[in-house]
């Protein structure tokens, strides 16, 4: 397929195409930060390589799921070549498959009729149906401040606490899969609120069982260094001495690692993050990464190298997916040359049952195969990633395998993570079932009625059992 958009430069491979704008882009002119919207899409130069019919899915799709891709993932992370397969592509671009089949055609159909009112209707209603807050998000794990329910925090397990900075809600590119797809639907207020850090820090001052702060969102990354650091810097204080860890969830270093490298506040962000390591915390970037491609330009390799020489450890985590990494050799691949960045491979999840999850979604069989044979194929280093992993309800349910225990074929799975911290770590068995994709799809072996943290997880939902931690 013709590339179109660099017609008028000499023809190079890739690799020297890559390398000569990394290398302008490290020492000329810092690159500008440039996004598309579902707005946009008609502005993006490289889309006029689709047809007319593949253009107009891709509209119907972005109406429902939120689209945003930077100039960055567009030059230098997708092969044009290769679309619409390519993996990078699917990543960022919406997809006719990633709606229900009827579902795409009714908005389509509404979107054809120009109806304003229908449209909104449609969207919403499609939306409703997409399952928005998986995981009981919203009810179980908001905490209390001083008898007030707090936003923007998360406390489900006692060592970690989630925390969402409100300027932090969005992403330099969004991800197809996007578990928060729901969030960044609608307006958001993106201020930086002094009463939030002022209640993270307060929260965090009573609750000594926490040792890590985990920083999400969106992508935190996004924020300016100035306040990332009133986030940050309190924690320096004797008070927070229980905080060991901080951990940044963030997916800049594939979709911008800018950000580390040459934007304005790039080498403030690395004095700061260095400042924390050299006062002792623990300073872990988790870093989402779907595919090796994600690592291959001079850029990210150039920020990886920074975050490293400031003390940083980076560890990688991002869900198995249909379409984009189902594939043991992707993923070992992966996890090699992670390890060879000094990177530490850390969870391999299972995608959510959300948004797109039926174009995403693997059989728990496969993904254990998949986790099984890329184990296999690397060294002891890269076999740090534990999976395949389902956030639920519960807590985080591992995969261990599938065998045959008195005659029956079962899951063996475990707590990785867990609301009562008791349930981690014990063995548990369900019916093997070659097509259930999610924890809610699985029976007990052994003929048992229920699985032993059932019942009191249903007590935790009806507010009866104590979520032990966040009293
Ligand atoms: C995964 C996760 C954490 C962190 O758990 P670790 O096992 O410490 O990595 C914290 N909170 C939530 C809600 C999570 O899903």
């Amino acid at each position: 397929m013709e590339t179109g958009m660099r017609n008028q430069e000499p023809v190079m491979t890739p690799v020297q195409s890559l390398q000569r704008k990394a290398v302008a882009e490290v020492t000329a002119e810092p690159p500008r930060f440039k996004v598309y919207t579902e707005r946009h899409l008609d502005r993006i130069p490289q889309l006029q390589l689709l047809t007319a019919e593949q253009r107009f899915a891709m509209r119907v799709v972005a109406r429902v799921l939120p689209f945003r891709v930077n100039q960055y993932v567009l030059d230098e992370l997708i092969d044009w070549r290769e679309v619409p397969d390519d993996p990078l592509f699917r990543l960022v671009f919406p997809q006719a498959g990633m709606l229900a089949e009827a579902d795409f055609d009714q908005m389509a159909d509404a979107l054809r009729s120009g109806d304003d009112a229908r449209i909104q209707a449609t969207v919403a209603d499609i939306r409703h149906r997409l399952n928005p807050h998986p995981a009981g998000q919203q009810q179980l794990n908001v905490p209390h401040l001083d008898g007030e329910p707090l936003d923007g925090v998360q406390h489900k397990y006692r060592e970690t606490l989630l925390f969402f900075p409100s300027q932090g809600q969005v992403c330099h590119s969004y991800c197809t899969f996007c578990f928060r797809w729901a969030q960044f639907i609608g307006d958001k207020d993106l201020r930086f609120s002094a009463r939030e850090a002022e209640h993270l820090h307060r929260y965090l001052q009573q609750h000594p069982a926490i040792s890590d702060l985990l920083v999400t969102g969106g992508d935190p990354m996004v924020m300016k260094t100035s306040h990332l650091a009133a986030y940050l810097e309190p924690l320096l204080q004797p008070d927070f001495e229980h905080v060991q860890t901080i951990r940044i969830g963030t997916k800049s270093l594939s979709f911008w690692p800018q950000r580390y490298v040459s934007d304005a506040d790039a080498d403030d962000l690395l004095r700061l993050l260095e400042k924390l390591v050299r006062a002792g915390k623990h300073v872990a970037l988790m870093a989402h990464v779907n595919h090796w491609r994600e690592l291959e330009t001079p850029v990210v390799r150039e920020a990886i190298r920074r975050l490293r020489d400031a003390g940083v450890v980076i560890r990688t985590q991002a869900p198995l997916l249909n379409h984009i990494n189902n594939d043991p050799a992707v993923w070992a691949r992966m996890w090699r040359e992670q390890v060879s960045l000094g990177m530490v491979p850390y969870y391999l999840f299972v995608e959510r049952d959300t948004g797109a999850r039926h174009y995403f979604e693997v059989p728990l069989a496969r993904a254990w195969e998949v986790y099984r044979e890329a184990m296999q194929r690397v060294s002891g280093l890269g076999r740090t990633a534990r999976g395949p992993s389902m956030s639920a309800g519960p807590g985080k349910v591992e995969v261990q395998g599938v065998t045959e225990v008195a005659g029956e074929k079962v899951f063996v799975l475990r707590f990785i993570q867990a609301r009562n911290p008791d349930w981690v770590q014990r063995p548990f068995f369900a019916r093997y079932d070659e097509k259930a994709t999610w924890l809610d799809q699985l029976r007990p072996a052994f003929g048992e009625s229920k699985f032993f943290f059932e019942d009191e997880y249903a007590a935790m939902c009806r507010g009866e059992a104590p979520v032990r931690f966040t009293a």
